[in-house]
């Protein structure tokens, strides 16, 4: 019989990045349980290569009966919550969604996390609920400011799970990633919007003159860093995760149009969107000094490889939008 190193409860595992953690966690030997909404950001074909090998429930975090059963039947030891509504242009259009799925699912996930005594509660933060930064680097310290209603409903999370943690004594870690990319990620987000828009021959919409700055990380990177802090992470800590890769979106776009040699006339500047934070950048000293994790891919790769990947997976891509 297969032997397991241990249970581990992966809400939001059909997503992007948590699609990633779960290939991976599989790969490593660990018991894994999916649990996820499948809202139109879930693909349950992201994990089609380790089909077989986890157990899938679909349900909505908010459900409290479902998420005590099956917390009560699996008895996880690990819970990592990535199951959240992510885009900011829908929380500035309808913030409701947001509201229940990134604060009462949380807190739903928190009680039961509680009730039936799980020994690792990870959240999955972002580095959004920092608001902007225009010079120097954001720290586990530094004050949560967030502009959007998307970064407002995440640092209301994170606000709720420092009360359990101080409250409850909830063992539980806060981890606040940069600006993800990668295979499998939905393409209304800047990277896999413009390879769908270069391939069908449209115009890339860049926000204002594109001088927005983003620290980018590759997904395997981001999901290496989560596994290792759930190794070697303090419980009642946050550790931010970043690259130290920072470009302009103008910048962004122009590399990818180079690596799918088009011309620069396809990208289209539009309206920015409203309340748009100008840059994003964290230090993420700690988690390197307690971990000894670091990005390892920088983005001139990263995005090769996965320009190469959605060109490969093209069917895909063009079946989202
Ligand atoms: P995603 O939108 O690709 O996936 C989210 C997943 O959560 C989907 O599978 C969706 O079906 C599921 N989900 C949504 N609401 C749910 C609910 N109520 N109950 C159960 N499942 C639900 O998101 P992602 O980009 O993979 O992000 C994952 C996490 O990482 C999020 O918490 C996000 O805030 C955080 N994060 C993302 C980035 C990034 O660049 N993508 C950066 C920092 C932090």
């Amino acid at each position: 019989m297969r032997k397991f190193l241990y249970k581990i409860l992966v809400t939001g595992g059909a997503g992007f990045i948590g699609s990633e953690f779960v290939r991976h966690s599989v790969s490593r030997g660990l018991e894994v349980i999916v649990l996820d909404k499948l809202t139109y950001a879930g693909d349950l074909e992201r994990l089609k290569g380790v089909k077989g090998k986890y157990k899938f429930y679909q349900v909505d975090i908010c459900a409290k009966k479902q998420i005590n059963y099956i917390l009560a039947k699996e008895r996880p030891r690990i819970l990592v919550n990535f199951a959240a509504e992510t885009h900011v242009d829908r929380s500035i259009k309808n913030a409701s969604a947001f509201i229940k799925a990134n604060i009462e699912g949380v807190h739903v996930l928190l009680e039961a996390s509680l009730k039936h005594k799980v020994k690792k509660f990870i959240q999955i933060s972002t580095d959004e609920v920092y608001g902007e930064i225009k010079e120097g680097k954001f720290t586990e310290q530094s004050p949560l400011k967030p502009n959007s209603p998307y970064a407002a409903s995440k640092a209301a999370a994170d606000l709720f799970i420092g009360s359990y943690i101080r409250t409850h004594g909830l063992p539980a870690i806060i981890i606040r990633p940069c600006n993800n990319y990668g295979p499998w990620q939905y393409p209304e987000k800047l990277i896999p919007l413009a390879v769908l828009k270069i391939l069908r021959k449209e115009k890339i919409p860049v926000y204002a003159a594109g001088k927005n700055i983003r620290e980018w990380l590759y997904v395997e990177d981001c999901i290496k860093g989560v596994l290792r802090i759930i190794e070697k992470g303090k419980t009642g800590e946050i550790y931010n995760l970043g690259s130290q890769q920072e470009r302009q979106n103008i910048e962004v776009v122009k590399f990818l149009l180079h690596i799918l040699k088009k011309r620069q006339d396809l990208i289209a500047f539009v309206k920015d969107r409203p309340g748009h934070d100008l840059r994003y950048s964290l230090d993420s000293s700690k988690v390197f000094k307690e971990t000894g994790w670091k990005a390892k891919l920088n983005f001139k790769d990263g995005l090769r490889v996965t320009v190469e990947w959605f060109v490969g997976h093209r069917d895909w891509l063009l079946s989202k939008r």
